[in-house]
């Protein structure tokens, strides 16, 4: 299903076809069209995307992809990167980008083709061709809650913004960026309902239904495998969870 057709079945109260999936990616990355778009095409389903408007501007290149270059050049090692994302996540905005320029400064930055940003024309592309759909995900992709309210405000209104006039027509939908539980607060919910976001999804891992908060919405994390694809739509994972919590 389209998400926002799902989102709005949900919000409604309505119950969904069972089995019932929607697909979302993050980002904007030329890949989705690229690679993700002629397979949604080829087996007809709809996906919905949700842009970082500073991505595909080329204004603001993905912060974590910049620590990523820069980290990897210097010869760190998985682990140690995944260390040092998770710490910046914990920072505030302003404080983050320094660390980030630190990092990045004096480091060849070799851009590497699935890293690259969708083009709007692209996104306009899949638009038309009326399988995709775009979502908004900030202007500058920052961690919401480490921002300031009109930081905040700003990269909500401006992503909206830039959204709708690239591609014609406002989002009603949003992703959170990192998307865990302290990632956004209420006030970031409320400033989201204010710019016309009807809902909002986190990384939270759960089934969408009936009675779920609008601005905080659950979603699943992308399945690493086919197998684990089908635990997740077919609701296996949910219900591995009620045994372990001994639920009902
Ligand atoms: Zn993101």
């Amino acid at each position: 299903m389209p998400l926002l057709e799902m989102t709005q079945a949900v919000l409604a109260g309505r119950s969904l076809p069972s089995r019932a999936v929607a697909i979302s990616f993050d980002d904007g990355l030329a890949s989705n069209y690229h690679l993700g778009f002629p397979v949604l095409r080829e087996l007809g389903l709809p996906a919905t995307i949700f842009l970082a408007t500073g991505f595909l501007d080329g204004t603001h290149p993905l912060w974590f992809q910049e620590v990523d270059r820069a980290m990897k050049a210097r010869g760190s090692s998985a682990a140690e990167l995944a260390t040092r994302l998770a710490h910046l996540k914990t920072l505030p905005d302003a404080l983050m980008r320094g660390e980030v320029r630190k990092l990045v400064e004096g480091c060849a930055q070799a851009e590497s083709e699935v890293a690259r940003p969708m083009s709007w024309e692209q996104a306009r592309e899949m638009q038309a061709g009326g399988l995709v759909a775009f979502g908004g995900h900030t202007h500058t992709h920052p961690v919401l809650s480490r921002c300031t309210p009109a930081q905040q405000a700003e990269e909500i209104r401006v992503c909206r913004d830039r959204m709708t006039e690239e591609l014609g027509t406002s989002p009603c939908l949003f992703a959170y960026t990192n998307g865990g539980p302290g990632d956004f607060t209420s006030e970031t919910q409320e400033l989201l309902a204010a710019h016309g976001f009807q809902a909002a999804f986190t990384m939270m891992p759960a089934r969408l239904g009936a009675g779920l908060p609008s601005h905080a919405l659950p979603r699943y994390g992308n399945p690493t495998s086919v197998l684990e694809a089908e635990a997740t739509a077919s609701g296996a994972f949910e219900l591995v969870k009620q045994w372990r919590g001994g639920g009902r």
